[in-house]
């Protein structure tokens, strides 16, 4: 219980590090919490994650402007995906090394899947830098991952099919929406998704997306608060199915499909 609550409070403590590196675009930000508004630098006890947030009222000490709370959720979500990383891989590696590589391929999956839900959240585009160096690292642990698990022929056909298969996808509604709906740089994303998941879970990654994005856009076309300034971008529904295909238990979520 104990270790559940430090494992939360490092993920919001890494979350507001990566959230104010992204938002600035720089990462010496990573190391320089400051005021959005003032440019204030935070500090000591005013810097702790979410927890300053509620304590200041979600305002800033010095210029009291209101502090998003945006913020605050994002921290907190990444607490969650810290402790979801552990309760995957935690237990079992305690009792055996072998899970260490597994638990690193998780790791590093959920640090570049929030990174990139990040950038389609502040910047609604992903830099293809990130997509194109992340495809080869994807492919790297998925090999050491699957060697003797499965076929490797299998493993290769899978890694390929689903990074052509996606691939083309987005390629397809970047074409037939002229760059609209979904960007160039997307198309690096669908390869992505398919090195890390393979063919069968990048197929799921991108229904559940579909869904998810089916869904927001319903509430808030509902809610008559559809502007296209809010609204997400694709590329952070694909980003978030991502993330709950990886660190939940797949069977529950086919199960409501
Ligand atoms: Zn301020």
């Amino acid at each position: 219980m104990l270790i559940d609550l430090f494992v939360f409070l490092l993920g919001t403590v890494v979350a507001a590090a990566l959230v104010h590196m992204i938002e600035k675009r720089h990462p010496r930000a990573l190391f320089r919490a400051q005021c959005r508004n003032c440019t204030l630098p935070i500090k000591g006890h005013h810097a702790i994650p979410v927890i300053s947030w509620v304590w200041l009222r979600g305002r800033c000490r010095n210029c009291r402007r209101l502090i998003p709370s945006i913020y605050p959720v994002l921290e907190m979500v990444g607490g969650l995906l810290f402790l979801l990383v552990w309760w995957k891989h935690g237990e079992v590696l305690l009792s055996s090394w072998s899970e260490l590589i597994p638990l690193a391929r998780t790791l590093v999956f959920t640090a570049i899947l929030f990174a990139i839900l990040l950038f389609t959240l502040f910047h609604r585009a992903v830099p293809k830098s990130l997509t194109v160096t992340t495809i080869g690292v994807a492919l790297m642990l998925n090999a050491v991952i699957l060697q003797g698990i499965f076929d490797p022929l299998t493993s290769v056909v899978g890694l390929v099919l689903g990074m052509v298969v996606l691939g083309v996808f987005f390629l397809l509604q970047f074409l037939l929406s002229k760059g609209r709906w979904m960007g160039r740089d997307d198309i690096w994303f669908g390869i992505l998704v398919g090195a890390m998941f393979s063919f069968t879970g990048g197929v799921f990654v991108l229904v559940l997306a579909y869904i998810l994005a089916f869904f927001v856009a319903a509430v808030l076309l509902a809610s008559g608060i559809a502007e296209r300034r809010i609204a997400p971008t694709f590329g952070t529904f694909l980003a978030i199915a991502g993330l709950a295909v990886l660190l939940t238990n797949t069977q529950m979520l086919s199960s409501l499909l």
